[in-house]
């Protein structure tokens, strides 16, 4: 059975401090951690800073690896692996842009705290999720639970963007010896055992330049784009076809967001440009590997070629392939959090699934570890104005990852 001694986990839950919570994820909201390239102070430097320390504080084993200049991994432990098991609960640090603070009606970095919700960018998503895990470990550290293994708090840098600090940690010896890891992102609480997956296939077609008033002395790259799009929704009945049917996820999309001509030089009315681009952003469920994605969309440019003669397209994935994660029910994490919920919260645990992809991706890709995506926070509301995350979920979520933690380091 999956399950701590209730007292174990009773004593952890007695050493949970609300207030301190409360205040630690408000903190963390008000330090501004959009990542702007180009600007040297723009980075999660200074929110890595303020979780090291506080973490420091609290007498935790610690590693800051910087990743990126100005972009640091913080990872802290409790406990050593030996013959047991490592758990990882994972947040990241970076925020993705408040956009027109006008739009906001509470500040985007005050982290008011109004009946019972504390707003700000980065609320959910997902400074209130490592407050958590930071206070989670705290409470078992305090309770002095003796874990069978080791429990790691990685507040890691650039989920938003390429997801370099999740990448790093599967290269470091802490993160290769983990056999299992809880993303703690904004999915209501929810004990999501799959995420969609994503491929954003970069297109470039080539043609050749001529006057427009003389097309047969060219070849139109735009009429091209124009026959890949609408190869677009074959593709993604195929897509459909290929993978697996999901109760928690939506079916996979294909879906077109960048297309520009010409790709180099002026605009002008009179002349076919020699080259177009496209950005397909693919989502996917559980089920095909990369070379099944990839031969699917190689075929709608090759369909899309063959309507337009002289053409050449070509595509390659931005960032690699990411591709949707699942898990079984059976493994000992679910089982561990199946029943961490109900010790923390009473209730029974719920079932979701992620509509994207996580730093959680990256480890289960990487490592081949399980991983349950778990957190306070609605679904839908990470980067919105007025961004925000219910205390009550905040608290449930911290107890949450106590219980499961002693559960599986049991
Ligand atoms: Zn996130």
């Amino acid at each position: 059975m999956a399950r701590a001694g209730a007292t174990a986990v009773n004593t952890a839950l007695g050493c949970l401090d609300e207030a301190e919570l409360i205040d630690l994820t408000r903190a963390l909201i008000r330090i501004p951690s959009v990542v702007r390239p180009g600007e040297a102070a723009a980075t999660e430097a200074a929110v890595a800073r303020h979780v090291e320390a506080w973490l420091t504080k609290q007498g935790f084993d610690l590693d800051v690896q910087e990743v990126a200049p100005g972009r640091p991994n913080v990872v802290a432990w409790l406990g050593e692996k030996g013959s047991g098991r490592s758990l990882l609960l994972e947040g990241h640090t970076d925020v993705v842009t408040e956009g027109n603070p006008a739009e906001w009606t509470h500040p985007p970095f005050g982290a008011d705290l109004v009946d019972g919700r504390i707003y700000g960018r980065g609320a959910a998503d997902m400074k209130s999720g490592l407050a958590a895990a930071m206070v989670a470990a705290t409470a078992i550290k305090r309770s002095g639970a003796t874990l069978n293994g080791r429990l790691v708090v990685g507040a890691l840098v650039d989920e938003e963007g390429d997801m370099i600090g999740a990448k790093h940690l599967c290269t470091t010896a802490i993160g290769r010896e983990l056999d299992a890891a809880i993303i703690c992102e904004p999915e209501q609480n929810e004990l999501c055992l799959e995420q969609r997956g994503v491929v954003w296939a970069r297109v470039a077609i080539r043609g050749r330049m001529a006057h427009g008033a003389m097309p047969e002395a060219g070849v139109n790259p735009i009429t091209a784009l124009g026959a890949l799009l609408q190869e677009l929704p074959a593709l993604e009945r195929r897509l459909r076809k290929l993978c697996r049917k999901s109760p928690h996820l939506r079916p996979p999309t294909v879906t077109p967001t960048i297309a520009r001509s010409p790709v180099q030089g002026v605009e002008q009315s009179n002349v076919i440009p020699s080259s177009a681009r496209a950005l397909l952003d693919v989502r996917l469920t559980p089920g095909p590997d990369e070379a099944a994605v990839a031969r699917e969309i190689d075929t709608a440019c090759r369909l899309a070629m063959a309507r337009c003669p002289g053409t050449a397209i070509e595509w390659e994935p931005v960032n690699g392939f990411r591709l949707a994660t699942r898990v079984e029910r059976s493994e000992p994490l679910v089982r561990a959090m199946v029943a961490g919920v109900r010790q923390a919260t009473g209730r029974r645990a719920v079932f979701g699934g992620v509509p994207g992809s996580t730093d959680g991706t990256i480890l289960r890709m990487q490592l081949g570890i399980p991983i349950v995506t778990c957190g306070p926070g609605h679904r839908l509301i990470p980067h919105q104005a007025d961004e925000y995350v219910e205390v009550a979920a905040l608290v449930d979520a911290a107890k949450i990852y106590v219980a499961s933690a002693l559960n599986f380091l049991e």
